[in-house]
């Protein structure tokens, strides 16, 4: 079978092109291992021996994402391709960024500097698979090891502990020993390093098929002791065996609130610095768990919460109960609901105020509209505008 699937058709123009004007061009890294694999390619990334100046010349679009590091972006036919000039990278002090980095001329220290053996190939345009540190041998076997000196590497980017955690997670592969034994000493130096890219590498481990396995790994070696928010409590270990991919960040801060109550969203959400729409989905998920807790799926539940975030409801009941939520049920739910948001009442504020003309206007008109919009929701009244009028002529408003 040839490894040149689809994805890499189009991606083949890229690399001509490069090559035509005189310079190397490969694919590497995340985009060869999964395409050995049989895995889906993510992104394709490309290495080469041009200079990020050349690339600006030889293509129309390009965008200068990281010149100082070496990569552009190159759009080809709608779709983006990060190519980077072959490096070699010193510290990264910062706990970001290397403090600087060499262009060379040839692939295979571009190629040494890289995380795991199996990150660490390359293909050419026939598909010829270039491996300098028996990568493919590693991916035989399910096996993370680092590119050289395990201690030496991990020093230099303690993010490579917890990317090789989450690629254990995502591939279910093994962490080889020696790289283990390097984790386990390096680990506190996880504490230096900026907190997007902890968050980033989090996700993606909580996202992953084999989960247990990476969540195992955490816990074995002690890792949570070392990340923001995880440091003072053993949420790990409480989840255990439970645990399930997520597929959201979302879904794993209100996962880890309901694991662990005393810690509340808002600090989760601080100390990982997600963004207000995470936190925002974070609260109303967590508001719905509460709310099923004590109610059951109920037609309430279902209205407030937000379409996109029906699966992650579903996902985090399998986790947090014994018995998962029934996502047909949800969906009928849904489809058959009365109405979507306030606009689709049969009854506004005007005519709110219509009723009690002498009223002076305040928050009593909210309340009443938000009462109506749950007996419409639950279909203990019709959406009729006059129906709906005799219940708040039978119902008025108390005096405050
Ligand atoms: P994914 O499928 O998640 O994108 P990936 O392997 O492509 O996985 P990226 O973060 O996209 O991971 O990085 C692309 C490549 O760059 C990696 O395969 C690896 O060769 C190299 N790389 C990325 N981050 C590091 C790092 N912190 N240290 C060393 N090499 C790295
Ligand atoms: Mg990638």
């Amino acid at each position: 079978m040839s490894l040149l699937t689809e994805p890499f058709q189009d991606a083949l123009y890229v690399i001509e092109k490069i090559e035509q004007a005189g310079h190397q061009a490969f694919f590497v890294g995340g985009c060869v291992r999964d395409s050995l694999l049989e895995r889906p390619i993510g992104d394709i990334d490309i290495t080469t021996s041009a200079k990020p100046d050349k690339i600006q010349e030889i293509f129309d679009e390009v965008i200068p994402v990281g010149i100082e590091h070496g990569t552009v972006i190159v759009r080809y036919h709608d779709v983006s391709y990060e190519v980077t000039t072959f490096r070699v990278e010193s510290d990264y002090s910062d706990g970001r960024h290397p403090d600087s980095v060499q262009f060379i001329d040839k692939i295979d220290l571009d190629l040494a500097r890289r995380d795991f053996t199996i990150n660490a190939l390359a293909m050419d345009k026939y598909g010829n698979i270039l491996d300098l540190f028996k990568g493919k041998e590693d991916l035989h076997n399910g096996l993370l090891r680092t590119v050289g000196n395990g201690k030496e590497r991990l020093k230099e980017d303690p993010l490579r502990i917890l990317r090789a955690i989450r690629f254990s997670s995502q591939l279910g592969f093994k962490i080889e020993k020696d790289t283990l034994y390097a984790i386990n000493d390096v680990k506190p130096s996880l504490e230096g390093l900026a907190v997007e890219r902890i968050t980033v590498e989090l996700e993606k481990l909580f996202a992953g098929k084999f989960v247990r396995l990476g969540l195992k790994y955490m816990n074995d070696l002690g890792i949570e002791k070392h990340l923001p928010i995880l440091n003072n409590y053993q949420i790990l270990q409480k989840l255990g065996d439970r645990i399930r991919p997520v597929h959201s960040l979302e879904e794993v801060v209100c996962l880890i609130h309901q694991t662990e109550p005393s810690i509340d969203i808002r600090t989760i959400t601080k100390g990982w610095k997600c963004s207000n729409k995470v936190l925002n989905k974070a609260i109303i998920l967590n508001d719905a768990i509460n709310y099923y807790k004590s109610h059951d799926l109920t037609n309430i539940l279902v209205y407030k919460l937000l379409p996109d975030l029906h699966m992650s409801f579903a996902r985090l009941t399998e986790i947090l109960f014994t018995q998962k939520v029934n996502e047909k049920k949800l969906f009928r739910l849904k489809s058959n609901l009365v109405i979507y948001s306030k606009k689709d009442l049969a009854i506004n504020g005007n005519d709110i105020i219509e009723l009690f003309p002498d009223r002076k206007r305040g928050p009593w008109i909210q309340d009443i509209i938000t009462q109506i919009e749950e007996l419409v929701v639950e279909g203990k009244i019709e959406n009729n505008n006059s129906i709906l009028k005799d219940w708040i002529k039978w119902n008025p408003p108390g005096v405050n």
